[in-house]
């Protein structure tokens, strides 16, 4: 079943120049690159993007990060798109969940500088596409 589902290269990814590998695993799983965008964001679209979070001590931080520089958002398409980007990724601590062979686990050291982004379910994918690339 094709899934659609957002990635975003976090403004630590852009700033490393890992976007190439990034793209690269993904492009290796199998999985399709259907828009592809370099931008910096407003507060407002960081705020809704991790909505979820809201209450979590860690929030303003994550705003101030994800909104300090360009990241790179992409829609990812193709057979169960959402888990098999998640696997590229690894757990979201870098060292005490994701495993070597993950992005994370390959590229990161701490929680905040994980590298990436992907939707986490079909509901998230796409309220989170819908806010990234309203136009595709
Ligand atoms: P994931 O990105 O793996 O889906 P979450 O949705 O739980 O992880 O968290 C969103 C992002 O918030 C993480 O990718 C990471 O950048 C940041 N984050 C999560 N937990 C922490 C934490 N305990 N301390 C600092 N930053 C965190
Ligand atoms: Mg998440």
């Amino acid at each position: 079943m094709t899934e659609r589902t957002l990635v975003l290269v976090k403004p630590d990814g852009v700033a490393r120049g890992l976007v190439g590998e990034i793209i690269a695993r993904i492009e290796r799983k199998g999985l399709k690159l259907t828009a592809l965008e370099l931008r910096t964001v407003e507060r407002s679209v960081a705020e809704e993007h991790y909505a979820e979070h809201k209450e979590r001590p860690f929030f303003g931080d994550l705003l101030e990060f994800i909104t300090s520089g360009p990241l790179v958002a992409i829609a990812v398409e193709g057979p169960r798109a959402i888990a098999a980007f998640r696997q590229l990724a690894g757990g979201t601590d870098p060292v005490e969940k994701a495993t070597p062979g993950t992005l994370r686990g390959d590229f990161a050291l701490e929680t905040q500088y994980n590298l990436v982004h992907g939707s986490d379910s079909p509901e998230s994918a796409e309220r989170e596409l819908k806010l990234w690339f309203p136009e595709v």
